[in-house]
């Protein structure tokens, strides 16, 4: 399979290079030159195929021959090695619980994909890659863990000090080993803004080699597909209707995987982008207008974002119809009010838990199910309410359960070096650690 880069279609690269460099130039998303297509039977009899199976068949046609059948097969059963169950949560509404992955949130599937891949890819690499990524919170933990203990592979994440949660904080930096946590006196766009500059320092990249793990690239966006079938697959054992399909959205990789995967064959029937504050996509959806904002933010803070970076993917798939587009997804946001409410309501009526994203979904699925009655659908679940405890606590007034691992982790001890956003900082520590080698 090629990709085209969405800002110069001259622009093609196989699946291993898009990988490694994440996006083309100008910045553009790399776009799979053909959607390729489900087998019918297989789709239609899910229940007679594995989960790891199904991980695989989604992933083989976007990748082809660069990774060997028995190696691809290997990385995607180790992408989905932990619970996806499709909950009920009532008659109309159930849940695709994402969160029981080792940081508690649903990107760590892309990201166990993605650096599996990479690693794949960069074996006979002579140099160490560094993998360096600034997070606000979730993203920053899900890539640690995906490249824990992976050789040849050095991770450095920044993160801005005091902005994390608790959880968060742990989940980034008592890892240690090929790990490196960098505590920014500043805040998320002090972060970004140094690693900008430390992918264009030549210095840097003359000792280095150096790549990005943010959500754009595709080997994290494309494995998202995989929810959507064993959704699917555990739907088709007890519904006879094809499912409304409610995903919370942020950054609307996720969702836009979810498309794709209709466009291949996977029985929907529509989508909701489930947004809170920050609505520019269902103020699109209503107006045919896209106009980008400042992100507000929110208690749902993974989905604070206030110019979607693969909305540009999401209009690719659609050939830029926007009257298509619009039959198949319906927009909705959900503020803070709203949000704590429905986890306060869902737990005294169904006595189930959402976390803040989930609980936006939730309330948008309502939404939709109550003006289009008489049909079902899911919500995706993509963060354990436990990493959000003060705000599940102060809807419902319960205190939540932590996990044991989780426990455990909290109790380790933090690691980080602080660095101030002096971008020689940042450069005199990686080429230090480069040095340790
Ligand atoms: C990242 C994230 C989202 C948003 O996903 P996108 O693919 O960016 O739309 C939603 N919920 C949680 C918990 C997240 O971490």
């Amino acid at each position: 399979m090629k990709y085209y880069n969405l800002k110069d279609k001259q622009e093609t690269v196989d699946f291993k290079t898009a990988t490694i460099k994440s996006q083309g130039s100008q910045k553009g998303l790399f776009f799979p030159e053909r959607i390729p297509q489900f087998d019918e039977e297989f789709i239609n009899n899910l229940h007679l195929y594995s989960d790891e199976e199904i991980a695989f068949r989604c992933m083989k046609d976007f990748i082809g021959d660069e990774i060997p059948e028995e190696v691809l097969k290997n990385i995607a059963a180790e992408t989905i090695s932990f619970e996806i169950p499709l909950k009920k949560i009532n008659e109309q509404i159930s849940i695709l619980e994402l969160f029981h992955g080792p940081t508690l949130a649903f990107k760590d599937v892309g990201a166990r994909f993605m650096s599996r891949c990479l690693s794949y890819f960069l074996q006979d690499q002579q140099k160490k890659v560094t993998v360096l990524v600034a997070t606000s919170g979730d993203t920053g933990g899900a890539v640690a863990h995906g490249f824990y203990n992976v050789p040849g592979i050095n991770v450095v994440i920044l993160y801005p000090k005091n902005r994390v949660s608790a959880v968060q904080e742990k989940q980034l930096t008592a890892l240690g080993g090929n790990i490196s946590a960098l505590e920014v006196n500043g805040n998320f766009d002090d972060c970004q803004n140094l690693v900008k500059q430390a992918f264009s320092d030549e210095s840097i990249n003359s000792e280095l080699f150096l790549t990005s793990a943010n959500s754009i690239n595709i080997s994290r966006w494309l494995p998202q597909q995989i929810y959507y079938v064993l959704a699917l697959k555990q739907w088709q054992k007890h519904e006879h209707e094809n499912p409304v399909i409610c995903v919370p959205s942020g950054n609307f990789g996720n969702i836009c995987a979810g498309l794709l995967t209709y466009f291949r064959g996977l029985p929907a029937e529509h989508f909701i982008a489930a947004c809170n504050e920050n609505d520019v996509v269902p103020d699109y959806l209503k107006t045919n207008h896209y106009q980008p904002k400042k992100a507000l933010a929110t208690i749902s803070n993974a989905m604070d974002v206030g110019d979607p970076s693969n909305f540009t993917r999401i209009m690719e798939l659609f050939g830029h119809q926007f009257d298509t587009l619009k039959n198949m997804i319906t927009g909705y946001s959900t503020d803070d009010e709203s949000t704590l409410q429905t986890i306060k309501e869902v737990h005294e009526k169904y006595g189930y838990i959402l976390d803040p994203h989930s609980a936006v979904a939730f309330d948008s699925l309502e939404k939709y199910l109550h003006e289009n009655p008489g049909k079902k659908g899911f919500i995706l679940g993509t963060a354990h309410p436990v990493k959000f405890p003060e705000a599940v606590e102060k809807a419902a007034h319960i205190k939540i359960e932590i996990p044991e691992a989780l426990n455990d982790l909290m109790k380790q001890e933090k690691k980080t070096v602080e660095i101030n956003t002096d971008f020689e900082e940042l450069k005199r520590f990686l080429l230090n650690k480069n040095q340790e080698q």
